[in-house]
């Protein structure tokens, strides 16, 4: 009897997940110096070494390799460092960082966290768009290379030297969430078939992946606690007055708070993506407004403006800034809970509109209105009209 009450403890506990460490943001970045415990759903047990599972595997390679690029591509055949290890109960999060199996696992997890948080918000599993060809993906954590890249099977990583000292991409959360964006919105749409991408289609995977990374953060609590401290909660105000960039240390929001309209920019692909980019971020930054309306805890209701940014007077954003910042110390755990409202309406209508996507037949308006039809679907309908405003402002439609 207590034996068999001790099994399906395990097996209960073996369904929680398998838990690792990752650094939210990279930790030179003030407040984010230590790793995050995270859960990750294969089943404790399930992960092997690599770290690896059913969806992809970590292979590190003992000697200087090329970045894949056709006809090269996975397997990588090749003596390899020692694969990062499970401890003996089962978990990952008992890798000390500096090591090279901390980085593999680090960025096996990145990826493996970035699946979960899509896939449960589309509610099925993406197929790999190379499926045709490789049952998994394979993670390269360190090439002696300046980039990151992702494509036919593979995902590899190289070494930010923008910095004084080169900085592992494999520590940078960022930078994984991206290109693991760029693999899951492949999987869900697919490439053009019938003629080469438009400058659209490019211009929004690279908004669709850092959207993507965006959603990612925000799923961290440390991320949360961060942004919310750091603001007072006051998301909307300082998002339309520009100033929640200069607030942010957060790359993703620095990236995604602007005021570009698609008139403001060129057509290199990552300038283009950002209007596009940026209104998903104004959504989300106004549904978090919206619902702490509902709840009582803010009173600037953005639905009674014609336009958010033209129509806030100096007095409306001061009359809301001093309640929001007066409240806050009694309110972070209610603001908190907003924004993962927010974080999670936005994320189910992003992805939810993939949906509607036609490779073949792809623009911005069109990528829009799918983004208007997915709200309409779900619980996201009472701010159709405001993910609508928020497209138009940008000039998208
Ligand atoms: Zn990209």
């Amino acid at each position: 009897m207590l034996r068999e009450s001790n099994l399906s403890g395990d097996a209960s506990s073996q369904r929680l997940g398998t838990r690792f460490l990752i650094f939210p943001q990279p930790r030179f970045i003030p407040g984010y110096e230590k790793p995050e415990p995270v859960w990750i759903s294969t089943p404790r047990g399930s992960v092997g070494v690599g770290p690896s599972d059913h969806r992809l595997y970590v292979v590190d390679p003992l000697q200087p390799k090329e970045p894949y690029s056709a006809p090269y591509l996975p397997p990588f055949i090749g003596d390899v460092f020692p694969p990062a290890e499970a401890g003996s109960d089962g978990h990952f999060d008992g890798i000390l960082p500096g090591t090279r199996q901390f980085l593999a696992a680090h960025t096996f997890a990145s990826v493996r966290r970035v699946l979960d948080i899509c896939e449960s918000y589309m509610g099925y599993q993406v197929p790999w768009f190379f499926s045709d060809t490789y049952e998994r993906l394979e993670v390269i954590p360190l090439l002696d290379w300046d980039n990151a890249q992702s494509g036919y099977g593979y995902l590899e990583l190289g070494e930010d030297s923008t910095r004084h000292e080169p900085f592992p991409f494999a520590l940078n959360f960022d930078a994984i969430a991206h290109e693991t964006g760029h693999l899951l919105l492949l999987g869900a749409i697919g490439a053009p078939r019938y003629s080469p991408p438009s400058i659209d289609f490019l211009a929004y995977h690279e908004a669709a992946a850092d959207f993507t990374s965006l959603l990612g953060l925000l799923n961290f609590d440390t991320a949360l606690d961060h942004i919310l401290r750091r603001t007072r909660g006051n998301l909307l105000i300082s998002n339309e007055l520009d100033r929640l960039a200069e607030l942010s240390d957060e790359k993703q929001v620095r990236m995604l708070s602007h005021s570009l309209r698609i008139s403001d920019v060129g057509d290199e692909v990552h300038d283009r993506s950002r209007p596009f980019s940026g209104a998903l971020f104004d959504t989300l930054v106004e549904i978090f407004q919206l619902i702490l309306v509902e709840r009582g805890l803010a009173s600037l209701d953005t639905r009674a403006l014609r336009e958010v940014r033209l129509d806030l007077g100096q007095e409306d954003l001061d009359r809301e800034g001093i309640q929001l910042r007066e409240a806050y110390n009694t309110s972070h755990f209610a603001l908190k809970s907003a924004l993962e409202e927010a974080r999670d309406i936005v994320g189910e209508i992003f992805v939810g509109s993939w949906l509607y996507l036609d490779p073949d037949n792809f623009s911005f308006p069109l990528a829009s209105e799918a983004l208007i039809e997915a709200a309409s679907k779900r619980r996201a309908r009472r701010f159709a009209d405001q993910v609508y405003l928020n497209f138009v402002w940008r000039g998208l439609l």
